[in-house]
């Protein structure tokens, strides 16, 4: 019967959105949303981050205390455009959430994990702070052997990292929380994802943005779904929404997958449908029966939110 079900949703498939299958195919982005799966804390500096897109800040050593080094720096910086312009990349980097340190600890480790592992690409452009004497100095190469005036040994390093292109897209189509949620929901044991066979090859399949035919809403005939799959007599709907999620931005989103489950449920009468949103910030959404939604902002891993999904699909 499962089988047959999802033959059945095959069927009325229509077609991919390219452009976003090839972000899915994307060596660095892959690479980046594991990353992203073991720091989710760093969807809060990526959220804030598309509003100003621009290199990133990786201070070192990593153990550090923000609201104490920020304001150390803060009054040794103001005679310098270019010091300046760089400690204030920092400060802003993390200012709608100066005070939880521990989060900026884990979010600076997980960008310097994005640029060791090449994700993120370095610029040769770092600013040292020496804590001694109170002197930041800005240069463009490093050398282990560099001191400060006053002899001892700079105390941090900042440095500087740029994103790449296919990830800055991904960021700001919303995509890559597709992704992200696709990597969440292959961690739900026994849930089957289905996707649409591309080109010739039929072992590979994109999972994500998906269009059917005959379940749109309003004027539209036919109806996109970010993610669906299968658990037991469980069809699962995902919608991602890559902000302050309100009710009107799923309200298509219920309208299609009710469609969807009208639809199948013709010649699958056991079938149930269980619908979950991936939001930045879902606490306007109130999850119901009708839906489940949950915050990126609020979660403390990954394991959390695969946990969430699963208890509910029983
Ligand atoms: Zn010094």
């Amino acid at each position: 019967m499962r089988e047959e079900l999802v033959e059945t949703i095959k069927s009325i498939q229509l077609k991919i959105d390219t452009s976003k299958a090839a972000l899915e195919f994307d060596k660095k982005v892959q690479s980046f949303i594991e990353l992203l799966n073991n720091y989710p804390e760093a969807w809060d500096v990526i959220f804030h981050w598309k509003e100003h897109p621009k290199p990133l800040v990786i201070v070192e050593p990593t153990h550090f205390d923000f609201v104490k080094l920020k304001s150390e720096i803060l009054n040794i910086v103001s005679g310098s455009h270019y010091l300046r312009e760089f400690a204030y990349s920092f400060f802003e980097q993390y200012e709608e959430f100066e005070h939880e340190n521990e989060k900026i600890k884990k979010i600076n480790e997980f960008l310097k994990k994005s640029r060791d592992e090449n994700i993120f690409e370095p610029k040769s452009e770092y600013m040292l702070y020496c804590s001694q004497c109170g002197k930041t100095v800005l240069v463009n190469r490093l050398d282990e052997k560099d001191k400060c005036n006053c002899g001892t040994s700079y105390d941090f390093k900042f440095s500087l990292a740029s994103v790449p292109n296919k990830i800055v897209e991904g960021i700001i189509s919303g995509h890559l929380l597709e992704l992200y949620a696709l990597r969440v929901v292959k961690m739900i044991e026994g849930l089957r994802l289905i996707g649409m066979e591309i080109g010739d090859e039929k072992e590979k399949s994109v999972y994500t943005s998906i269009e059917y035919a005959g379940i749109g809403v309003g004027d539209k005939a036919n109806g996109e779904l970010d993610l669906l799959g299968l658990k037991n007599d469980f069809l699962v709907a995902i919608e991602c929404k890559f902000n302050e999620t309100t009710y009107d931005d799923i309200k298509d989103f219920l309208g299609v997958s009710d469609n969807l489950f009208f639809k199948v449920r013709e010649s699958h009468p056991n079938v149930k449908m269980c619908k979950v949103i991936f939001s930045y910030n879902g606490s306007k959404l109130r999850s119901t029966n009708a839906f489940l939604a949950t915050s990126l902002k609020n979660i403390s891993s990954t394991n959390q939110l695969v946990k969430e999904i699963r208890d509910i699909l029983h």
